[in-house]
């Protein structure tokens, strides 16, 4: 995510039958009892700033999302499969879920029974337990006017609508819920398949990689497909009369950029280097992670643009090269690694504002130690008066984009510049379609670089203030002055 202007705003703050299943797995070992009691399905996903968001008790591997949409009136109708398994046995879970309506629930091809409860939940009880272990197919079928989520400090995030009469989905930390039942946390990620029907004069962009189009009796549907599989909120889908412009990776990775109506030529330009933006990105952090490639460039100038899977979300005043290069660092930190926790947001927000630095040097000469000296020299008290870990719900989006860069250039002479870039390379690879903390992070960089990085880690990002001379000046750094 990127909102250049934000950081001066206040923080406000089955399928399959037991037999087979006991062959196939491990849970013949589970023993005569193993499956436990069944019982209710947590009806959070844990998160200590967002306890709600997500669930426990399952974890999802596929959705396969069918909606239709109508631009005149907004109304979406939806029917939504989730491929999924317990991880424990299930009396009732939960899916999340705001506003909209719920016509009727099938688990594994029986209807269910559901209920609505708090902002968000959609209860589901099927007719027969879910053992711990086994698979299971849920069927939502729903429909209504999506309404965004208000956030004080980004304004509307999810689904959205678009001066033109179209609609798009972003947001962060959330945004699925409002358009499709899912398990919207980062800690369950699942493959993204969606087919969409439109009427026939509008355009749809997605995540993933374009499986074709077919005519219905209420227009075209467009099939959609994310193979790599996906933190919820990084699902989108935006409808549009749009311009399209296809290419391919030297690789053959296909890349889909769409235009909104009254794209300046600007953004066209700036898009047309994505291909030289991914090599760049590649040749600091690994191979590129994701299966598809692309950007989709809104006309609205809404708060902030998103790193949506295979494919960033643009803001209409954010067409720029620096965005691009930020939203598509974050494919590697943040999208193919996800947070554990909101409170380890600097694995996303910070890496991605360093690429920005990194391309600076690589292709505008830039000068990275001078940068950093300063901006070190010019860094009031407020530059440092915030963590670049647990900083609270509200304020993750606020010192990750001004010390976070400032953060990693320190670490690059702290660490040994061989030893950084060999983390930054290979982290991506080591956590791929996973998730990390930053006590992750720095365990690693500890083990490339053979060094304690407590002091550091504690000087910068476990704590605030200005840090000592040794973590402030490591290596060949000198005070401007001095
Ligand atoms: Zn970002």
């Amino acid at each position: 995510m990127r909102a250049p202007h934000r950081w001066r705003r206040p923080a406000v703050t089955v399928a399959a039958t037991l037999t087979a299943l006991t062959l196939g797995t491990g849970i013949a070992s589970a023993g005569q009892d193993g499956w436990g009691r069944p019982t209710p399905g947590s009806d959070g996903g844990g998160d200590s700033y967002y306890p709600q968001d997500g669930n426990g008790g399952y974890d999802v591997s596929d959705y396969d999302l069918k909606v239709t949409y109508a631009p005149d009136s907004h109304q979406l109708t939806g029917l939504q499969t989730v491929y999924a398994r317990a991880t424990q046995s299930l009396s009732s879970f939960n899916l999340d879920l705001k506003g909209l309506t719920v016509d009727s629930v099938k688990v594994n091809g029986l209807p269910a029974k559901f209920s609505r409860t708090g902002d968000h939940e959609l209860v589901i009880t099927p007719r027969f337990p879910l053992l711990r272990g086994l698979p299971f197919r849920a069927e939502i079928a729903y429909h209504g006017i999506p309404q965004a989520i208000e956030d004080p400090n980004l304004g509307a995030n999810g689904w959205q609508y678009a001066k033109s009469g179209g609609a798009f989905v972003a947001g962060e930390p959330k945004s699925a819920t409002t358009w499709y039942p899912v398990n919207d946390t980062p800690l369950d990620k699942a493959r993204f398949h969606l087919a969409i029907t439109v009427p026939d004069e509008w355009g749809v962009i997605s995540n993933g990689r374009e499986k074709g189009t077919y005519k219905t009796a209420a227009g075209t549907t467009h099939v959609w497909s994310e193979d790599t599989p996906a933190v919820p909120y990084m699902t989108t889908v935006a409808i549009d009369k749009w311009t399209f412009d296809k290419r391919q990776r030297a690789d053959g990775t296909p890349i889909v950029s769409a235009f909104a109506p009254g794209t300046p030529d600007s953004t066209k330009q700036a898009d047309a280097r994505l291909p030289e933006i991914l090599d760049f990105l590649e040749s600091k952090f690994g191979k590129y992670p994701v299966d598809a490639a692309g950007g989709i460039y809104l006309a609205e100038p809404i708060g902030f643009s998103l790193e949506t899977l295979s494919r960033p979300i643009y803001s209409g005043r954010a067409g720029n090269v620096s965005t691009i290069v930020h939203e598509n660092a974050h494919q590697w930190y943040g999208d193919t690694v996800a947070v554990d926790h909101w409170k380890d947001v600097c694995l996303n927000e910070c890496f991605a504002s360093y690429a920005t630095w990194l391309w600076s040097q690589a292709k505008d000469g830039q000068d990275l130690d001078a940068r950093y000296l300063k901006t070190v020299a010019a860094a009031s008290d407020q530059f440092w008066a915030g963590k670049l870990y647990d900083m609270g719900p509200g304020n993750e989006f606020t010192y990750v984009y001004s010390k976070g860069p400032v953060m990693l250039h320190a670490l690059s002479k702290y660490l040994g510049q061989a030893a950084f870039d060999q983390v930054l390379k290979t982290w991506n690879g080591l956590h791929h379609n996973g998730n990390a903390s930053m006590q992750e992070f720095q365990h690693y960089c500890e083990a490339v670089g053979h060094k304690d990085l407590q002091g550091f880690f504690d000087a910068w990002i476990y704590g605030n203030g200005k840090p000592a001379p040794e973590y402030l000046y490591p290596g060949d750094l000198k005070p401007a002055n001095g």
